[in-house]
């Protein structure tokens, strides 16, 4: 089995390599924009769309142009790898799995990538990496590269620059060392139950930020835009920001590692989280009802990374060899455990569980928790399609591709 993985250190560059990263990174985004702003004048007059090839041939133009002379000075593999990022997100346009693609602004994910090994030199014995047009730069090796490199991104996140390098690696196709199956309940006031009666308390780092966060933002707009202080206050945000994000994403890996390692068959709700937000937020026509109060519950759910958490468990579970099910969030939470008797009356409270036909008594998030484990249960023994279940999900992250993020990060 192909393993992909991405290790991410931090880059300790001098003062003209930061510089340059920044008009790198800005060419990168100034190449996207255009190509962008290219394609929909393109559109509107009714010329078919602009493939990668042809745009090519424009940024070697504008490269060559006295336009934009300065295109020149910035790497040629990252500018072309920008135009890809554009082809990806108008083919997931297309497909309707994406919004329509939009113009990047600056200062957020400032990145740009080195899309083939044969650009970039990891020279891991001195901590150190050549990136063409920067030269050698020194990084916090963290932890070794395990496996081929395929290809560098140079990213800045909260004052700081990182680089991830994406490998490649056959590992085995591991025999799971776990042999018991566990089912999840999803909530905001546990951030997940297990069947087995134990759960995990919610992420409230991001809460406990967030007022901090909101003073900060206050104090920054408090201050003469582009004064010192104003950058100040900026920086602080920002540091802040990348903090809360470290915080969720250490919470979430440590959660699903222990739980990939301990379980050999996980399922859980297939919850629809973009619907959800879509759905509250109405449309033009109809406006969503309790949008406040639907936002303010998207909002703790999104906070909770529940996505996040599931990606990780489906990677993490396919190198344990276990499995991840998905099935059908429909009535857990009003369906008796004990009986089977569907009502909502079953649900007392948030907390509480009394089932109206048999008087069995649970926390009702331990009881969503088992009716999903036996959900998950009946898609392995009947291989049916109980709804919309997709373990041909988690078979298929099993295989060849998938695109797990596992970095490490060094901090501060
Ligand atoms: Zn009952």
């Amino acid at each position: 089995m192909q393993r992909l993985q991405a290790f991410k250190y931090e880059l300790m560059p001098n003062g003209e390599q930061q510089s340059n990263m920044r008009r790198f990174a800005g060419a990168c985004r100034f190449v996207f924009n255009k190509a962008l702003a290219l394609q929909k004048a393109n559109h509107e007059a009714g010329e078919k769309y602009i493939g990668y090839v042809a745009m090519a041939k424009h940024l070697t133009a504008w490269r060559n142009g006295s336009e934009t002379p300065w295109l020149k000075d910035a790497p040629v593999h990252p500018l072309q790898h920008a135009l890809k990022d554009l082809e990806r997100a108008y083919k997931n346009f297309f497909a309707k799995r994406a919004a329509f693609p939009r113009f990047k602004k600056k200062g957020r994910h400032d990145s740009f990538r080195y899309p083939d090994a044969k650009q970039f030199k990891l020279d891991a014995g001195n901590g150190r990496i050549f990136l063409p047009k920067l030269g050698w730069m020194r990084l916090r090796l963290s932890r070794d590269v395990l496996g081929t490199p395929r290809n560098a991104t140079v990213s800045q996140s909260g004052g700081k620059w990182f680089v991830s390098i994406q490998t490649e690696r056959e590992v085995e196709q591991p025999e799971p060392q776990a042999t018991s199956a566990i089912g999840i309940d999803m909530g905001v006031a546990r951030f997940a139950t297990f069947s087995d009666g134990s759960f995990l308390a919610p992420l409230a780092s991001f809460k406990k930020h967030e007022i901090r966060l909101r003073r900060y933002q206050r104090a920054m707009s408090r201050k003469t835009k582009f004064s010192s202080n104003w950058t100040k206050a900026k920086a602080r945000v920002q540091h802040l920001h990348t903090r809360i994000a470290n915080c969720r994403k250490d919470y979430l890996h440590k959660a699903t590692t222990t739980i990939s390692q301990n379980h050999a068959i996980v399922c859980i709700e297939d919850l629809q989280v973009r619907n959800m937000s879509k759905s509250a937020a109405g449309t033009a026509d109809a406006p969503g009802k309790n949008v406040r109060a639907k936002s303010g519950l998207n909002k703790a759910i999104l906070d909770q990374g529940w996505f996040e958490f599931r990606r990780q468990l489906e990677y993490k579970l396919a190198w344990t060899g276990g499995i991840l099910i998905a099935v059908a969030p429909q009535n857990t939470s009003r369906t008796c455990s004990s009986c089977g008797h569907v009502s909502k009356d079953n649900r007392k409270t948030q907390a509480q569980f009394l089932c109206v036909a048999c008087g069995h008594e649970e926390n009702a998030d331990v009881v969503g928790a088992i009716n999903v484990l036996a959900r998950g249960h009946r898609v392995l023994a009947c291989g049916e399609d109980v709804s919309h279940a997709r373990p041909a999900r988690a078979k298929h992250a099993a295989s060849v591709k998938q695109e797990p993020a596992e970095v490490s990060q060094a901090q501060a």
